[in-house]
């Protein structure tokens, strides 16, 4: 029984996906490479010097990039110096 209810609160679970977007001010980016060395599923350091949301969008200054998954995008957020990454 225990069993049953497990499975069924976890098919519950994989079928709620939560959209979020990953921000970055990539006018702000000072280039120190923290985001991509914490997270490089989602970033990488581009060849202008500046760091990248990989699969982002630019926007008005800004990359975005839509994702189901934040992982390790949170320690990007914290290690961060210019304090330019962001979460919605
Ligand atoms: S951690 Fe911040 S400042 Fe450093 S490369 Fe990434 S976005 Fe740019």
């Amino acid at each position: 029984m225990a069993v049953k209810k497990r499975r069924k609160k976890l098919r519950a679970t994989r079928e709620i996906k939560i959209n979020m977007k990953i921000i970055q001010e990539r006018s702000k980016c000072i280039g120190c490479g923290s985001c991509a060395a914490v997270c490089e599923k989602h970033f990488k350091m581009s060849e202008d010097g500046l760091a990248s949301i990989i699969g982002g969008q630019m926007d008005n200054g800004n990359m975005i990039l839509e994702v189901d998954d934040i992982a390790c995008v949170r320690e990007a957020v914290e290690i961060c110096p210019v304090q330019i990454i962001k979460i919605e």
